[in-house]
């Protein structure tokens, strides 16, 4: 289930310090290395998935569960109300560049609409 070559994994496992804002035995959230907004967190599944691509049914719940932490993040980080952007993105072209799935939550500042 771990992919011992992802990045993602390795923070899961705290092989790799993260600054951690949240989590339970299925998820794990923490602040992006280079954020591009006042608060940039990834929440990722602690099980390996690598893309959108790879979701299967039996992902369903761990990959909703990413929501509920998102919102339970948002509320923790004051950004709640005022909103925030919760993004994935799926290989080359829409720049993923850690292939292990991770919902980026974005907030704090006004965000343009579409992105570039
Ligand atoms: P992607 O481009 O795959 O959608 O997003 C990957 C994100 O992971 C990027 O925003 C990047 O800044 C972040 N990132 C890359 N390496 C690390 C790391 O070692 N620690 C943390 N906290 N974030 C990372
Ligand atoms: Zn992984």
């Amino acid at each position: 289930m771990n992919e011992p070559d992802c990045l993602f994994c390795k923070i899961s496992a705290g092989e790799i310090p993260a600054d951690i804002v949240y989590e339970d035995d299925k998820v794990l959230a923490f602040r992006d290395i280079a954020p591009k907004a006042p608060t940039h967190i990834l929440v990722i599944p602690k099980r390996h998935i690598a893309t959108i691509n790879n979701i299967r049914e039996e992902d369903a719940h761990d990959v909703g569960l990413l929501f509920a932490a998102a919102a339970v993040i948002a509320k923790q980080e004051d950004i709640a109300d005022e909103g925030y952007r919760a993004v994935m993105n799926c290989n080359e072209a829409a720049g993923q560049t850690v292939f292990h799935l991770h919902l980026h939550i974005l907030g704090g500042r006004s965000l343009d609409w579409p992105p570039g």
